[in-house]
């Protein structure tokens, strides 16, 4: 089998690229996928009545072009949603960003961060070496302890001091220091981040986007697991058959492009040099409404989880009538066991989340086995190593995962149009 342009993987990047090459006119690709359907960690699945994503899958549209495709795609099937998220630590609710709400926290915490933040701003500033220390300088060593450190180590399974700071800007809300000093008065009136506000189908779940990408793709191929390439001779093993091609667009994860390069030792030996997290997601069904939040982030140590989201809140058609869905994220090294569930149970039920007589109706685990490329030294000399080299011999690496960064579903989008264009 020949096709001008093999496409590895159909998440979200994979069906942009084949969705705009079919629009600009070329039906000559092959999307190959691993899974039954396609999506990725962009799927959703529905059970008894309720849809669940992989864990939270909100769309932050910050690009004209990202807001015109997805309203093309979805039509009147789209809601912008205002964020409602919160920080729970030591029995305090601080509004999200942490940084940015400090009225929110007991009197004594209060006073300590506006004086950490003092402290730190009266030492001279220097080009921070890890994240720790960009931290400690923009916020001061108390706001670090009691959320940035223990949030981050959850977030990322290592130590802030073992991660760059190079991924930050975009992801973490930087106040002035005076408005953080006066958020420890009283509450600032302004949006910080990126999710301020996001976008949501109203009816099918993240899915949705996915189903209407895939709709009439020609070159989709689903149960199609490449398992190695050959570069040089254009050649890739798939289901048991040779596909050759002329260009190729890699969207899985880049330490499993590289080892499936299998005669090219040199790049495959990158692999070592990334790290990822996995996170593990319970879901619970409920048989109650639940007071509307969009997301909550737990640092404190003792709570196993990070982050949680009210999957039913972000679209009425996410559950049945009268009942709620919640998805509890975990970092990936913890055991997705019985006991797991019950220690999930007793914190929700402490911090008044849910409640002991509450019915659940099922749970579920999922398991994502990529979810964060860890930030750390050794990272983004590989990556680009990697990426170029590839480039130079026509293997183009597109996403999160195949670029091997901190980004989301927009960046998919966006990358699967100027990749359909220049391969044109
Ligand atoms: C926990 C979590 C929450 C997130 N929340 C958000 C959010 O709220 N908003 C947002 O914008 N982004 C979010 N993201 C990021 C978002 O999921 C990604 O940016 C996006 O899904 C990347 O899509 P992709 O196509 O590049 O990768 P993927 O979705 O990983 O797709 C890769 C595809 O390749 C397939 N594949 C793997 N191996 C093979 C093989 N050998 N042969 C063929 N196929 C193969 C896989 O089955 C998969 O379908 C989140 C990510 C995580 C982990």
């Amino acid at each position: 089998m020949h096709v001008k342009t093999l496409i590895l993987g159909a998440g979200l990047t994979g069906l942009s690229t084949a969705y705009h090459l079919q629009q600009l006119g070329k039906t000559d690709y092959l999307l190959a996928e691993r899974q039954a359907v396609p999506g990725g960690l962009c799927a959703s699945q529905t059970r008894k009545g309720f849809t669940f994503d992989c864990s939270g899958h909100l769309l932050h549209l910050h690009t004209d072009y990202g807001k015109k495709l997805v309203k093309k795609l979805l039509k009147n099937n789209l809601s912008r949603i205002r964020r409602r998220a919160w920080i729970y630590t030591a029995n305090a609710r601080v509004p999200f960003p942490f940084q940015a709400n400090l009225f929110a926290l007991p009197p004594e915490r209060r006073q300590a961060c506006a004086e950490g933040l003092l402290k730190a701003a009266a030492k001279p500033a220097r080009e921070p070496n890890n994240f720790e220390q960009w931290c400690l300088q923009s916020f001061g060593k108390p706001i670090y302890d009691i959320f940035m450190r223990p949030y981050n180590t959850k977030l990322w399974g290592c130590s802030p001091r073992r991660l760059t700071c190079d991924w930050c800007g975009d992801f973490v809300p930087l106040p002035s220091r005076e408005e953080i000093l006066l958020s420890a008065q009283k509450p600032l009136r302004k949006d910080y981040g990126y999710n301020a506000y996001f976008y949501y189908p109203k009816r099918g779940g993240c899915g949705a986007l996915v189903g209407a990408l895939a709709k009439g793709l020609k070159g989709l191929r689903t149960r199609l697991a490449v398992t190695s390439i050959d570069l040089k001779n254009k050649t890739a093993q798939a289901g048991g058959k040779t596909i050759t091609f002329e260009n190729l667009v890699n969207t899985l994860p880049l330490p499993v492009f590289l080892r499936l390069l299998k005669a090219e030792p040199r790049l495959t030996r990158l692999a070592d040099r990334l790290t990822h997290t996995s996170v593990n997601v319970y879901n619970l069904a409920l048989k109650k409404e639940i007071a509307p939040f969009s997301w909550i982030y737990f640092p404190d140590e003792q709570d196993p989880f990070y982050r949680i989201g009210l999957q039913s809140g972000f679209s009425a058609a996410n559950a049945p009538a009268g009942a709620s869905s919640l998805y509890i994220e975990l970092p990936g090294a913890l055991p997705r066991s019985k006991q797991m569930e019950k220690r999930i149970w007793k914190a929700l039920i402490q911090k008044g989340i849910i409640d002991r007589h509450d019915e659940v109706l099922f749970s579920f685990w999922q398991f994502l086995p990529y979810a964060y490329a860890v930030y750390d030294k050794r990272r983004s000399r590989a990556v680009r190593q990697a990426v170029e080299t590839l480039a130079k011999r026509g293997c183009f690496c597109a996403g999160r995962y195949g670029k091997w960064e901190y980004s989301f579903m927009e960046s998919s989008l966006l990358e699967g149009l100027a990749l359909a264009e220049k391969l044109v």
